[in-house]
């Protein structure tokens, strides 16, 4: 049994700072937490500054981080960044997602975040023939989390029509597995591992012809797995869904078994008032990608009427524009100020419960996203001293974390009691930014 302590100058304990503590943990899980210990206990890893639980970054799709910049470039929408983004996915392999993959979740280790949801569809090699291992490609990223020393739910997502009644298009071949029972039948081979988690995803209403939702929901349903869900996120795809089953996407959803509690509507932004009732009531999750949604010009989502009316929060990087989940947490309050010209939506623990403790329950990880005896020893911890956060009084951190830490700030990732990130390096991949470039770069050849 490995043990460990950690004295943490300052925690957060889910409600308040603690300056002093202490946390015990054996073979990955917190044992003990030890408040009023004034000087770390003999042996004992010391952790300066503020440490939170280890971030969850619920929504990802890694090979999106080879888009950055090159689609800064110019004028557009959704629509227009979506055909640079299918120009990338048409070169990935299992061997370049895999080197890809690595390089962004070492990013994230960077970032503090401990576990990602991987919203998986890239199946198949170009034109839709299936790798010789037909997960060849979720398996390069399960691979490449516990490269990068991170957690993962493989998010594998039934991707299989253009738009209502429309066949795939070229560049969708290799997402589709055709219907959504051979979907389930490919993703059922897949495993699980210690830092590996499987759950399922309908890309969009989109994506998934209507009759073939309950297969998804039910593969999920039946093995008590996360189900994530786009929902709403441009206002083409609640026009297109009226036109062809005269009701909204949250109402086709709601009607085929997709909502409920193990369920995440991703974005859920142009809702209606009803759309709202139906996610809250059903305790569907909302997991908001404010850097994305802003990038993308998708609009802001109603994510404090969502929390109101019982859907929990959590929050992604989505396309990666920027991998820093303090900006997504801030990001949020922020757009609801600028929409509402009031300020304090929500709280900095609020924030940080969504980008720990909720968002690790979206991603199916219950036991992850707190300081407390039983949890997961996942631990994210930022510095007071730098050149951002120097000067708030400490029991302030919560606040500082969220309203002026950037991902720069953080110092230490730990992930199931192991330093992946310490004093601002990981531990696992030398160097980071050089795997990035290496990696971006085979993709542009
Ligand atoms: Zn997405």
């Amino acid at each position: 049994m490995t043990k460990r302590t950690y004295w943490l100058e300052h925690a957060w304990l889910d409600t308040h700072v603690e300056p002093g503590v202490a946390v015990d943990t054996a073979d990955g899980r917190i044992t003990a937490v030890h408040q009023d210990v004034d000087t770390p206990p003999p042996g004992a890893e010391i952790l300066r500054g503020l440490t939170l639980p280890g971030l969850a970054n619920a929504h990802s799709h890694a090979f999106h981080r080879a888009l950055r910049s090159t689609v800064q470039v110019g004028s557009g929408t959704f629509w227009t960044w979506r055909e640079v983004m299918y120009s990338f996915a048409d070169k990935l392999t299992p061997e370049t997602y895999h080197a890809l993959a690595r390089a962004v979740y070492a990013e994230m280790a960077l970032a503090g975040i401990t576990s990602v949801g991987e919203f998986h569809y890239v199946h198949h090699a170009p034109g839709g023939t299936p790798y010789a291992d037909p997960n060849a490609m979720g398996e390069a990223l399960i691979a490449a989390a516990a490269d990068a020393g991170i957690r993962i739910t493989l998010l594998d997502t039934a991707y299989l029509s253009a738009g209502f009644g429309e066949a795939p298009n070229t560049h969708q071949l290799r997402f589709s597995d055709g219907s959504a029972e051979a979907w389930a039948e490919r993703c059922s081979v897949l495993k699980e591992r210690d830092h590996a988690r499987i759950g399922a995803a309908v890309h969009s209403v989109r994506a998934v012809p209507a009759a073939q939702l309950a297969t998804v929901a039910r593969w999920a349903e039946e093995r008590r797995a996360p189900l994530h869900v786009h929902l709403s996120e441009q206002t083409a795809e609640n026009d297109a869904c009226l036109a062809a089953h005269g009701c909204t996407p949250t109402r086709l959803l709601a009607d085929h078994g997709v909502l409920g509690p193990r369920t995440t509507g991703v974005h859920n932004t142009h809702l209606t008032d009803e759309d709202i009732a139906l996610l809250g009531s059903s305790s569907t999750g909302t997991c908001m990608c404010p850097t994305t949604e802003r990038d993308l010009a998708d609009g802001i989502g109603p994510a404090a009427a969502l929390q109101n009316a019982g859907s929990p929060l959590s929050l992604g990087s989505d396309s990666h524009a920027v991998i820093d989940l303090l900006e997504e947490a801030r990001a949020m309050e922020l757009n609801e100020r600028l929409r509402t010209r009031t300020r304090g939506h929500w709280t900095a623990a609020a924030l940080l419960r969504a980008a720990s403790a909720d968002g690790h329950a979206a991603l199916g990880w219950d036991e992850a996203g707190t300081i407390e005896a039983g949890a997961l020893a996942d631990l994210t911890t930022i510095a007071l001293d730098s050149v951002r956060t120097a000067g708030p009084l400490p029991r302030l951190g919560a606040e500082t974390a969220v309203f002026a830490a950037t991902a720069a700030d953080v110092r230490h990732t730990i992930v199931g009691g192991r330093h992946v990130v310490r004093d601002g390096a990981h531990t696992l991949v030398p160097d980071v930014p050089q795997a990035l470039a290496r990696a971006v770069e085979a993709l542009r050849a």
